[in-house]
């Protein structure tokens, strides 16, 4: 074999999971998500990126530093998961899609990106800063959530996971809202607009970006709200998060 030729092959990246969160606290459903995104969807590694200062919702109870230093503490030394700190130590609004040019340009045009989501984030995308360009910048995994309908995650995508028959362009771009929808016909537009967008996890790897790929995930009614009202309330969330979470959130009287 011609060993110059070998080494002067690009080397071939798989696709990387984007996982972004307030992460107030890190809980085990989050970590559920990543791991199972990365078996469905066939994802190298997944990226954690703790929100620095969320637009979206209210203030954090945690600081970025604290929910920062959570996330780090659980995924230390664990192969397949990595931290990206930038949101955080940049403290300007933390833009999804400001993040994910950057990971872009990072990772270069070619290497699929997968930006993860539960399916109540994804019922809210239209509110997100510049959302009609998340798709041209990364495919969208969206994680099945106790408690979310899931009217958001069709039983025709479903289906489609297993349907060879998929013939749509991923380059075409998503139709925009229009400016005078309503909060109401939102969610009934996201499914609607968005249908031609539906893919299977196997799509992922042909192409960069523009995919909306459901995946089922462990169903496990937790939420980070719920985390912090046991706490407030006295009660136990030992085994809700991991330990490490658990010992830091004590140490520091968070919550
Ligand atoms: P909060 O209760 O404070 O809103 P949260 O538990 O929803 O927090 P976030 O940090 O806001 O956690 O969520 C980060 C991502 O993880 C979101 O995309 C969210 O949909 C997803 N996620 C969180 N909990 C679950 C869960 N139990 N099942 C599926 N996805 C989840």
């Amino acid at each position: 074999m011609n060993e110059s030729r070998v080494l002067a092959t690009p080397a071939v990246q798989g696709a990387l999971g984007v996982f972004g969160g307030t992460f107030d606290p890190l809980h085990i459903a989050h970590l559920r998500l990543a791991i199972e995104a990365r078996e469905a969807l066939l994802l190298t590694s997944v990226v954690f990126v703790p929100a620095g200062n969320p637009p979206l919702r209210e203030a954090p109870q945690a600081s970025p530093q604290q929910r920062l230093a959570m996330v780090a503490r659980v995924l230390a030394g664990v192969s397949g998961f990595a931290l990206d700190a930038t949101e955080v130590v940049t403290r300007s609004p933390s833009y999804t899609v400001t993040t994910l040019e950057r990971l872009r340009a990072q990772h270069g045009a070619a290497r699929p990106l997968v930006l993860l989501m539960g399916a109540d984030a994804f019922a809210r995308l239209p509110a997100w800063h510049r959302w009609q360009e998340l798709l041209h910048l990364a495919h969208i995994g969206v994680a099945t959530r106790p408690g979310q309908p899931a009217a958001l995650l069709p039983a025709t995508a479903l289906a489609r996971q297993s349907d060879n028959t998929i013939t749509t362009d991923a380059e075409k771009k998503p139709q925009m809202l229009g400016a005078d929808d309503t909060v109401d016909r939102v969610e009934v537009h996201l499914a609607d607009v968005l249908t031609e967008r539906f893919g299977r996890p196997a799509d992922i790897s042909s192409a960069p970006a523009g995919r909306i790929v459901p995946f089922t995930i462990t169903p496990l009614a937790i939420s980070a709200t719920m985390i912090r009202q046991r706490l407030a309330q006295g009660l136990s969330v030992r085994h809700l998060v991991p330990d490490t979470v658990l010992d830091y959130i004590e140490t520091h009287s968070i919550y």
